[in-house]
């Protein structure tokens, strides 16, 4: 017989601390913004790229990874600029990391169980847990989570919010209620997206006006200015390449678990979901408003919430997807771009 118990993750859980509303838009509603974002999708490509790494050693492979995901690459410069980025960010990974720290024992696990009521002990018949864990190491006898993370700026603050990380502890909570595997902490693997762009060089038409502001300078009303020509693929992943062979590129941050934490976390989430029964059974998702504007971008909901889930808003700007697509297995070769 099939499970009815809803399907929850670390996403779902974290949107829904985050506006319950935007919750219901995407797990309810299945809505999403049409189109997705290049970060979000580098991020996929090196994830696919780093499970490859750490199980075959083969960087030619990785390469061909990144080589099919940016296939259409000589028709979009972003998609161009993302090859570059990858080719040169997992070259200098392999580089970096060609003697591992730790022993890999699983890569991409898959964890669900159904979420427990503190007081009682007894299982939710609401609600399931699921979730997808990039790696399991070891390290002298204790078992780490492995996360991998891109990032453009890594810096002491980035690294204090990790402390406050709810995923990596529900993850190593639901490690221990349902596969009885006792964690130790979490490693961060950190890889730094180089800011580089590759050179565009001139038009036509900016040549001349250079050229001409040159001219003007001059005593003799002439300059040997010449235009300046897009830079080659070549020269702009050797830049890359020496960018990435500066160590800071890459960064590991390793966190303790205190069994007080993952105890929180089992409090917390049953919590979550009384509140979520609440919410569906009056029908009312509460907007947080005051996470609209967070970190200073609208919410990809915002133009939904302000017509009000008007059905035109939905045809033009959102697309339905089903929920936890970061679930389900991606092939090597499936393009990302
Ligand atoms: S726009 Fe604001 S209220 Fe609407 S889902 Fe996003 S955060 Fe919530």
């Amino acid at each position: 017989m099939q499970d009815s118990r809803l399907v929850t993750t670390y996403t779902f859980w974290n949107t829904y601390r985050n506006c319950p509303r935007a919750c219901a838009w995407r797990y309810l509603h299945e809505l999403v913004p049409q189109g997705r974002s290049t970060n979000l999708r580098f991020g996929s490509l090196i994830h696919r790229c780093l499970e490859h790494w750490h199980t075959q050693q083969d960087i030619g492979a990785v390469q061909e990874i990144i080589d099919q995901a940016c296939a259409h690459r000589m028709q979009y410069p972003e998609v161009l600029q993302a090859w570059h980025l990858a080719s040169a960010m997992m070259l200098g990974y392999a580089m970096r990391y060609r003697e591992e720290t730790f022993t890999i024992t699983d890569t991409e696990r898959l964890f669900s169980g159904p979420i427990i009521n503190p007081a009682s002990g007894k299982p939710s018949r609401t609600f399931l847990l699921a979730g997808k864990i990039d790696g399991l190491v070891e390290v002298d006898g204790e078992v780490f989570l492995l996360e991998h993370k891109t990032t453009g700026c890594l810096d002491g603050e980035y690294l204090e919010k990790l402390w406050m990380d709810f995923q990596l502890l529900l993850y190593a909570y639901a490690l221990e209620r349902y596969d009885g595997i006792r964690v130790a902490g979490a490693i961060y693997n950190i890889l730094v997206k180089a800011k580089l762009r590759q050179g565009q060089g001139e038009t036509a038409l900016e040549f001349q006006q250079r050229a001409a502001e040159l001219a003007a300078k001059n005593k003799s009303g002439t300059t040997t200015a010449t235009r300046k020509l897009p830079e080659a693929d070549a020269d702009f992943q050797a830049r890359l390449r020496v960018k990435y062979a500066d160590p800071e590129m890459f960064h590991r941050e390793v966190l303790y678990f205190s069994r007080d934490q993952l105890a929180e976390v089992e409090a917390e989430l049953w919590l979550l979901t009384q509140q979520f029964l609440e919410a569906r059974k009056h029908d009312w998702f509460i907007r947080n408003t005051a996470y609209c504007f967070h970190y200073g971008t609208p919410c990809a909901y915002y133009p939904l919430c302000r017509a009000n889930g008007a059905e035109h808003v939905i045809d033009n700007l959102y697309e339905r997807r089903p929920p936890h697509e970061e679930l389900t297995a991606t092939r090597d070769d499936a393009p990302v771009f």
